[in-house]
């Protein structure tokens, strides 16, 4: 696919800007504070409807704004698609395709796909449960749009799940069968357990391409395991174990969800792991060597879009070069070359070199203008 124009009005920094990706690769050059990453928060945002980097869409309008627009042309294999993304100071939304605004958002997933690059990814490794949770959500909705709607209901039905359970919490007694709350258990049996498979099916197709990347990477005998580490134990991949087992949990941890008021259970406890020769990288990785963990699932993630949606994804890297060695760098671009269209946010050039410059469209971002 192929991003042809971006038009971002009253969005972050931008008062009103229009840009046309006239190549493949596009590196926009600017100071600090300037608006590049703004720039690829507006196609990420177009993307997954979500910035990594906010909740709140007040954060994305610009400041004195009551709403922020982001409109963009795609070429896809089937046709031209016209997307529009309004974003306004109160939270409201709305999302249009082809002209037409649609009733849901879901319909708007899917149609512009995206991996995202960034420092804040070399986290990855490091970081909480919750980034990896967050980084996997994103790439299967990317897969798979649907998923947007079964996580959303998931951490609706965990909410209402939470209250009820923090006003038992008040209780000085846990009660065996509170038929309310089972009414919420076999919601959240249903629902979290189309969770952990759709999570445990992309992780396991991931799998063996970021292995493959990464032995290329890092050009030695390091085996890289990402592996999926559901909290409700998933060892047969059919739903009425995962069920089954879901509720066995829950039954077991009845009464310290009643006491503390919480609920222990689910995919919101996930875990990913990543191991290197059957190390868990956390602990045995160098900075290095995590970030060539973290640029081979980005590869990864790459190739896998691409097999799933039959389209090669953007690529948005967000000042990422400068954190990789020049044989990582290498490795990226040498990935990139003209396959997948790519984005780079950069304060300076000098990390390409001559025949990279040749060939990309480079943009001047300064004070939220383009040149
Ligand atoms: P760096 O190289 O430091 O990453 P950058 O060019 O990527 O810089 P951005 O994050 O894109 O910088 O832009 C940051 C600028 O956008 C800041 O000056 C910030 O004040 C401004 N900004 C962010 N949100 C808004 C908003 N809602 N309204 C107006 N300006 C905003
Ligand atoms: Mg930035």
């Amino acid at each position: 696919m192929y991003l042809q124009t971006l038009h971002l009005h009253q969005f972050r920094n931008y008062l009103n800007q229009m840009v046309e990706f006239s190549a493949p690769k596009t590196i926009l050059v600017g100071n600090n504070a300037q608006g590049k990453s703004n720039l690829l928060e507006a196609v990420e945002l177009l993307s997954t409807l979500k910035s990594h980097r906010v909740t709140r869409d007040r954060d994305l309008v610009r400041e004195g704004a009551e709403e922020g627009k982001i409109v963009a042309t795609l070429e896809r294999e089937t046709g031209t698609v016209d997307l529009g993304l309004t974003l306004r100071r109160n939270g409201r939304r709305t999302v249009a395709k082809r002209g037409e605004s649609l009733k849901r958002q879901i319909e708007f997933l899917g149609t512009l796909n995206a991996v995202q690059f960034s420092s804040l990814d070399l986290e990855l490794v490091r970081g909480s449960p919750e980034s990896r949770r967050r980084w996997l959500d994103t790439l299967v909705i990317q897969l798979e749009p649907f998923y947007a709607h079964i996580l959303h209901q998931y951490n609706k039905i965990l909410r209402q799940r939470n209250a009820l359970l923090k006003l038992l919490a008040e209780n000085a007694k846990p009660i065996a069968q509170n038929t309310e709350l089972a009414l919420w258990d076999a919601q959240l049996v249903s629902v979290g357990s189309r969770v952990t498979r759709r999570r445990a099916r992309a992780l396991q197709r991931l799998a063996p391409i970021a292995q493959t990347w990464h032995q290329a990477i890092s050009s030695s005998m390091e085996v890289l395991e990402v592996k999926y580490a559901p909290n409700i134990g998933l060892e047969q991949d059919n739903s009425e174990w995962v069920q089954q087992a879901f509720f066995d949990k829950i039954q077991q941890r009845s009464v310290a969800e009643q006491y503390q008021g919480t609920t222990l259970v689910g995919p919101h406890r996930d875990e990913i792991e990543f191991f290197i020769n059957q190390t868990p990288a956390r602990q045995y990785g160098s900075q290095g060597q995590q970030r060539t963990l973290v640029l081979a699932l980005k590869l990864a993630e790459l190739k896998l879009i691409e097999e799933v949606v039959g389209e090669p994804p953007l690529l948005l890297l967000d000042d990422v070069l400068a954190e990789l060695d020049l044989n990582r760098q290498n490795q990226l671009l040498d990935t990139i070359q003209e396959r997948f269209q790519t984005l780079i946010a950069t304060t300076h050039l000098s990390a390409f070199d001559r025949a990279w410059l040749n060939s990309s469209q480079i943009l001047t971002v300064q004070a939220g203008q383009i040149s």
